[in-house]
């Protein structure tokens, strides 16, 4: 097939590892600088150029967009979606996994385990969501972060309220949600391509630190995901509308509590705990999706 990475960095791991995967299996692959697209809606057919030149046919397209080009990026990949491109991430599974809040909503009617959320503008409804979501200590987060940033863990009401109002009032937009404390600064990240776990693992956190993401210092390791934790993440990628996404789940008493569905997982940290080529199950997929295309119900 011909295959399209978009991707702003050439030179990551993760685009290295896709790329290695497709050349290996004889594909035809390149990785294209998302920003140096345009979209060309002045023919009779959608279009894209790029570089200045009309795009030549791809079979697929494999968007890893990052946060801070969402909006451009989605709407490269949605014109890729007009001109009947196979992406194995959809624009609108990308933007709605990309918003916290707008994920939840998503996943909270699907029955997927998920921690207490309660979102609010006035600050007459804080307290009242702080003990809806089951009171201090409380988890607060700010709906775009990324890393471990802007999630804080506010040990009673008032300091939470405190948080909540100064967020508030440089306009930013948080989550209040239940600290899960039986998770003790662990997590899972699950690794979805298709309909299944291709590799998982443990994100364990530094000392005292609540966060065990890899950039405030957390360590990995591989985990055996049960059947529940399987199903949960598999569930919540299908729901998002992602055929290849990482699912953080947190490890509560009752079972997996889906925190989040990243549409561009990062593979360096998952294939060194794993040993797993999961860059060429990513491949191996859209190839067989480009062979035999399912019925996708989203476009019937
Ligand atoms: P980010 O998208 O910035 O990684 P997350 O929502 O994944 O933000 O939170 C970062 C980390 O904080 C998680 O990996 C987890 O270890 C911890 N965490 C997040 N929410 C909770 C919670 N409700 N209860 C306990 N720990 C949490």
């Amino acid at each position: 097939m011909k295959l399209a990475i978009l991707s702003r960095a050439p030179q990551a791991y993760s685009t290295q590892r896709l790329r290695a995967a497709a050349v290996q299996r004889g594909h035809n692959v390149k990785v294209l600088n998302t920003l140096r697209f345009a979209i060309d809606l002045s023919g009779d057919e959608p279009d894209l150029q790029y570089r200045g030149r009309l795009l030549s046919d791809y079979d697929a397209v494999l968007p890893r967009i990052g946060n801070s080009i969402t909006y451009f990026g989605t709407a490269v990949v949605r014109q890729f979606e007009q001109m009947d491109v196979y992406t194995p991430n959809t624009a609108n599974g990308i933007t709605n996994s990309r918003d916290k809040l707008r994920a939840t909503q998503i996943l909270s009617r699907h029955n997927i385990g998920m921690p207490a959320t309660a979102f609010v503008h006035s600050r007459a409804d804080v307290r009242l969501a702080i003990e809806r979501v089951g009171g201090a200590p409380v988890v607060i987060k700010l709906l775009e972060g990324t890393q471990g940033i802007g999630v804080i863990l506010a040990p009673e009401v008032k300091i939470a309220e405190a948080i909540i109002e100064t967020l508030h009032s440089t306009k930013q937009n948080v989550l209040i949600q239940s600290f899960i404390s039986e998770s003790r600064g662990r997590d899972i990240r699950a690794l979805v391509v298709g309909d299944r776990v291709v590799a998982a693992m443990r994100r364990v956190a530094v000392g005292d630190e609540f966060r065990s993401n890899v950039h405030r210092g957390g360590t990995v390791e591989p985990v055996e995901l049960t059947p529940a934790y399987e199903q949960a993440a598999v569930r919540a990628a299908q729901i998002m509308g992602l055929r290849v996404a990482g699912v953080d789940m947190l490890e509560g008493n009752d079972g997996p509590l889906v925190m989040e569905v990243n549409s561009s997982p990062g593979l360096q940290g998952i294939e060194t705990a794993t040993g797993l080529d999961v860059a060429g199950a990513i491949i191996d997929f859209i190839a067989n999706q480009v062979a035999f295309p399912e019925i996708d119900v989203r476009q019937r």
